[in-house]
């Protein structure tokens, strides 16, 4: 990781504004969500993908109980119920 060169503050809800540019470079636009990774050098955010639990694949991506799958898996698994 390296600086980013912008510093935020805390609010008392535990909020910090992503300064505009960073969302911009990052394509982070709003209701988007953002996954949290924390390591012993601190904490990084990306912008979540949700992908297929089979395939790692992230086109037409579903959920189904929680757990995301793609069309192609999804109808790959359809055939092996109908065999
Ligand atoms: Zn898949």
């Amino acid at each position: 990781m390296k600086p980013a060169g912008f510093l935020c503050n805390i609010d008392n809800l535990g909020r910090i504004v992503i300064p505009a540019p960073v969302r911009k470079t990052y394509d982070l636009n709003k209701g988007d969500a953002v996954e949290i990774f924390t390591d012993e050098n601190g904490i990084m955010m990306k912008k979540y993908n949700p992908s297929c639990i089979f395939c790692g694949g992230v086109e037409n991506i579903s959920s189904y109980k929680g757990k995301n799958i793609c069309e192609n898996c999804i109808k790959k698994l359809s055939n092996l119920v109908d065999e």
